[in-house]
């Protein structure tokens, strides 16, 4: 074997090369790495405290999947620390049911308790259903509607924190995707703080990890599962964002961790000059929104005419 194909640190072949300082590691030294790395995220933003109940968003996908891994492993090592993992089921005909048993096979074999909330129980309807006319928008209705059952579901379990599993490539994309919409509201408005009696914190334990080590890790520890993709992504903005940020990455290096630190920045500005605006609640709902009519109640209201 060629000194290049092996793991920096021991003797084993590397399966993955960091992307920042060249380093190469073995699958034993990646899942190492990573574990210290959420770790180290997590202490850094205080997402985790003693007696917290983590609501975990878990699609059934790999970055879910992983963040399940990631907390049931560092479990042990916090206090009074309960995880409950929540399925959101749109009601995707060909590409849900297959992700929603992934959820339910995983949490068995862990032991984590599992619900499962469907689109039709908060909506009436399926998210095919809801759909029907307004399939270019699919992946904005569904992200907001999704992101209201996550809340409601944890409340309902008295959940303290959110967990999703977004990875740095996520975190790229949102940000560009925001920037190119003109959506600046979007661009600062942070959920990782909530305020008392409102949203619910959110936490993004995977923020630092990047898309192509959340899939070596699932091969390495053997959760990589040959999932279908969801049949609306093939309309979605995100992709094209996808590969531009891919492209940018190859000759800037650094581009996207530059972007995310940008958002932040403009994060703390925008929050330290909005201190006084009081969250409004909307006027159809009563959930936590920044207008008058939340962005759920506004895409219901869209959907039925
Ligand atoms: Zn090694
Ligand atoms: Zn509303």
């Amino acid at each position: 074997m060629a000194i290049e194909d092996k793991c920096s640190l021991c003797n084993e072949p590397a399966v993955i090369r960091g992307s920042e300082n060249g380093t190469r590691l073995c699958g034993s030294h990646l899942v190492l790495d990573l574990e210290g790395r959420v770790q180290k995220n997590i202490a850094e933003h205080c997402m985790v405290s003693s007696g917290d109940h983590i609501a975990l968003a878990l699609s059934g996908g790999k970055d879910s999947t992983a963040l399940l891994l990631f907390l049931h492993h560092l479990q042990p090592a916090w206090h009074g620390v309960k995880i409950t993992a929540i399925t959101v089921d749109e009601g995707i005909s060909g590409y849900r049911e297959e992700t929603v048993m992934a959820a339910k096979n995983l949490t068995e074999h862990l032991g984590v308790s599992h619900h499962i909330h469907s689109f039709s129980d908060y909506f009436g309807d399926d998210l095919d259903t809801l759909l029907k006319g307004h399939e270019q928008r699919a992946c904005t209705i569904c992200g907001v509607l999704r992101r209201r059952v996550l809340t409601e579901a944890a409340r309902k379990i008295g959940a303290t924190k959110l967990a999703t599993g977004h990875n740095r490539d996520d975190e790229a994309q949102s940000v560009l995707m925001n920037v190119l919409r003109g959506d600046l509201a979007r661009l600062v408005q942070d959920s990782s703080s909530g305020s008392p009696g409102s949203f619910l914190p959110r936490i993004k334990p995977l923020l630092t990890i990047t898309e192509r080590e959340v899939v070596t890790y699932l091969f390495v520890r053997n959760y990589c599962t040959d999932l279908p993709e969801c049949p609306y992504t093939v309309s979605a903005l995100r992709l094209e964002i996808r590969e531009m940020l891919e492209e940018l990455e190859s000759w800037c290096p650094g581009a996207r961790d530059a972007l995310i630190r940008s958002r932040d920045g403009m994060r703390r500005y925008a929050s330290s000059l909005a201190r006084s605006g009081a969250l409004q609640v909307c006027r159809e709902c009563g959930e936590p929104c920044s207008g008058e009519i939340c962005q759920v109640c506004k895409i219901l209201a869209s959907l039925r005419h």
